[in-house]
């Protein structure tokens, strides 16, 4: 069996390594009875990116058909 205790570090979105710090956050909530769990899963530089630059879409999509 091999160990491990050093896993790498991957993309939640894309599951590309990440060297060093990941660049952004994703969240999560999950609703377990009356408790929430909230996760922050990492994300490269990309992807982080792209999520951000997606929520700004949905806002301005969402004016627009308001
Ligand atoms: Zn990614």
């Amino acid at each position: 069996m091999t160990s491990l205790s050093e896993r790498p570090l991957t993309c939640h979105a894309c599951d590309a390594e990440i060297v060093g710090e990941p660049a952004g956050h994703g969240l999560m909530l999950f609703v377990r009875g009356d408790e929430v769990l909230r996760e922050e899963p990492p994300l490269c530089e990309r992807c982080a990116l792209a999520i951000s630059m997606t929520a700004l879409d949905r806002i301005f999509f969402e004016e627009e058909e308001g």
